[in-house]
């Protein structure tokens, strides 16, 4: 992870491969981004316990996606959105997301990050 998401708060989402149950994502926010992505891979973890029972089950969970600068309002928003999957980069790399899902991706938000 590179040093700026050390120090910034942002919005994270987690990719769990495969699925956990019904959950293939954790999308979360964090005063700083590097600090709880690594309690989230902690042994003991202070995971949510979602990721800890991905990760109990076998699953591996990647860190897909930063938006450094994004606050909880954005993280409230994305979540009542969904689709997190048109949001990853690794589920549109395997060809997770349908075509007609992508182009939310490219042009809408969160694109902030992106901008800069
Ligand atoms: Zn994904």
């Amino acid at each position: 992870m590179s040093a700026e998401f050390e120090l910034e708060h942002g919005l994270y989402l987690l990719h769990f491969e495969p699925a956990y149950r019904h959950a293939r994502h954790y999308l979360g926010y964090a005063d700083v981004i590097g600090r709880r992505v690594r309690e989230h891979f902690a042994v003991p973890s202070k995971a949510s316990p979602l990721v800890q029972a991905a990760i109990g089950a076998g699953c591996a969970v990647t860190l897909a996606r930063v938006w450094p600068g994004l606050g909880r309002v954005d993280e409230r928003r994305l979540k009542r959105r969904g689709g997190h999957a048109s949001l990853c980069p690794l589920c549109i790399a395997a060809d997770l997301v349908p075509a007609s899902r992508r182009a939310t991706v490219a042009s809408g938000r969160p694109s902030r990050a992106r901008r800069r």
